[in-house]
Order: structure tokens, then C-alpha cells, then sequence
């Protein structure tokens, strides 16, 4: 009889999980969004991208004594190579410190040409799931940019330049030479057994960059929405297991998932994410009645 009684509760006990087990809502399948800031969040035709690379130009020929003439190309090699300018000037030879960098090239932006987004903003808002920004400028420029376009509390947390990478010491650096690697010359007479010198600068769409990234703010990439307007950190984001939004193109490039024109049209371009904060509310009706029933049972 003790017997059969044992056999009854076992066959119940597994009847009530398996009920329990389709009874909860599934688990979402993403929990994080993670966004570029420039170009992303506002559209390129905004002129930012424009004044920034003639800032940075500036730089080089005011701040660095580079020749005017070379400026263009050298600038484009580093800026292909490296993945930003900054990290390209500084993978060559040259000395400068961060911060001094950003506050002449991001500090003298005409910011009042980012305009505030209520539209975006609102379609955030209405998403109750963990979102970031990913951006290789830094923090001060982030955080103004994010100001002018009604942002600012929109997101947990923003990677930035400081995140990844610690401030210039000329100390620790004494030991490299100033002289300057030609990078124009390596490319325009290319030698057998000549490298191109590495950058102590971690940037996007360096692998080691977005995977630091991503350990920091402890992303699980497989769960997470990449939303990103250049291609090749696009690619990089498909490398490291993210799933990817080009934005600002109708057209998916290599790695993207999805392209959108604008962020305005996440919405149509991913009703799941919609679709799943109504699951999410799910889950937490389902967890908060589970927690009551413990406590009134208690
Ligand atoms: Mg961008």
C-alpha cells in the first residue's frame, strides 16, 4: 500500500511540473540592446561626422606638425587601418595625450546640430529591456551628444573610449622613439616582412575591443541587438556572436542581420522585441504570483 502511495505521488509530482514547466511564459530571447552613438543615433546628414574629420585634420597639422599636403591620405590609411585616426596616429609613433586629442577634435563639435529625438526616445522608452551605448568617442562628447538629443536617461550605461582603454602616460611611453613609421610609403612600395605596427589604442571593430566591451558590461552576445552604421563594426559585432542592425542603409551589409534607414523603424524592422516585452511582463506577473503564493502559504 506504501508502495502504491509512493508511486501516486511521483506520478503527481512529475504531472505538476510538467504542467508548471508549459504554464510559464518562455524566456525572452533577447536582453539587451546595444547601440553605437554617432550616426546612429542621429542621422549622418546631421554634418557631426564632417566637422569632426576636419577637427581631426586640424590636429594633425596644428597639434602634430604633420604636412598639409599628406594630411588626406595619411588620414584615410590610419582611419582604414586602425579603426579610428586616433588609434592609427598614436599606432605609428605619435605621442599626444587622450584627453588634450578629444577635447580639441569632439570639444569644438557644433552640437547644436544634433537635434532632440522625442520620436526615438518614446520607442525607447516603450522597450523594458537593458540598453547601452558602444563608442569609441569619449565620455564627455557621449554624454553631450546624448543631452542634445533627449537621451541622457535612456540608457544604463554607455562604453567609451575610457572604458577600454587607460590614460596616455608619456612616462611609460619614453621608451618609443618619435620616429614616425610611413604608413603612406608601406603602402605605396610595399616590403616583404614589413608589418604594420600595432596600436596600444582599443577601438571598434577591433575582435579584442568588442569582446572586452562586452565582458565588462557583462553581455552575453547571443542575447543581445547590435545597432551600428559602420559596416566593418558590424562585421566585427557578427564576429564576436552579436546579433546585427546596420542602420542608416536600406541595404544589409556582410554580418548584418537587419538594415534599417532609421532607427524610427525598429519597430516595424523587429515587432519580436515588442512581441517580447509583452512576454517579459508575462514573466514578472508569473514570478510576482509565484512569490505570493510562497509567502501566503509561509
Ligand atoms: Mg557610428
Amino acid at each position: 500500500m506504501l508502495k502504491l502511495n509512493c508511486f501516486y505521488l511521483k506520478v503527481l509530482v512529475l504531472k505538476m511540473e510538467f504542467e508548471d514547466h508549459y504554464r510559464q511564459p518562455q524566456r525572452p530571447k533577447f536582453d539587451c540592446l546595444l547601440f553605437d552613438l554617432d550616426d546612429t543615433l542621429y542621422p549622418y546628414s546631421s554634418g557631426i561626422a564632417a566637422a569632426c574629420t576636419k577637427n581631426i585634420q586640424d590636429y594633425m597639422v596644428e597639434k602634430l606638425d604633420i604636412e598639409e599636403s599628406k594630411i588626406l591620405e595619411l588620414s584615410n590609411l590610419l582611419y582604414k587601418n586602425y579603426g579610428t585616426t586616433m588609434a592609427g596616429l598614436r599606432a605609428v609613433g605619435y605621442q599626444f595625450d587622450y584627453d588634450h586629442y578629444h577635447s580639441f577634435v569632439h570639444g569644438r563639435l557644433p552640437y547644436e546640430k544634433i537635434k532632440p529625438d522625442p520620436v526615438l526616445r518614446s520607442i525607447l522608452l516603450s522597450l523594458p529591456i537593458r540598453k547601452l551605448i558602444f563608442t569609441n568617442g569619449d565620455k564627455v562628447h557621449a554624454i553631450k551628444a546624448l543631452k542634445r538629443l533627449g537621451l541622457e536617461d535612456c540608457f544604463e550605461g554607455i562604453i567609451c573610449f575610457e572604458t577600454l582603454n587607460q590614460p596616455f602616460s608619456p612616462t611609460e611611453n619614453s621608451k618609443e622613439t618619435q620616429n614616425i613609421f610611413d604608413i603612406v610609403g608601406h603602402f605605396a612600395r610595399p616590403e616583404t616582412g614589413v608589418e604594420l605596427p600595432k596600436t596600444p589604442v582599443l577601438c571598434k571593430p577591433s575582435i579584442e575591443a568588442m569582446e572586452y566591451a562586452l565582458k565588462i558590461a557583462n553581455i552575453n552576445p547571443q542575447r543581445t541587438i547590435f545597432f551600428e552604421d559602420s559596416t566593418r563594426n558590424i562585421l566585427a559585432g557578427k564576429q564576436t556572436g552579436l546579433h546585427t542592425v546596420l542602420v542608416g542603409k536600406s541595404h544589409r551589409s556582410q554580418g548584418a542581420d537587419y538594415a534599417l534607414e532609421s532607427l524610427h523603424n525598429i519597430r516595424e524592422a523587429l515587432p519580436e522585441l515588442w512581441a517580447e516585452a509583452e512576454q517579459r511582463r508575462a514573466v514578472q506577473y508569473h514570478s510576482g504570483k509565484v512569490a505570493l503564493e510562497t509567502s501566503v502559504s509561509a
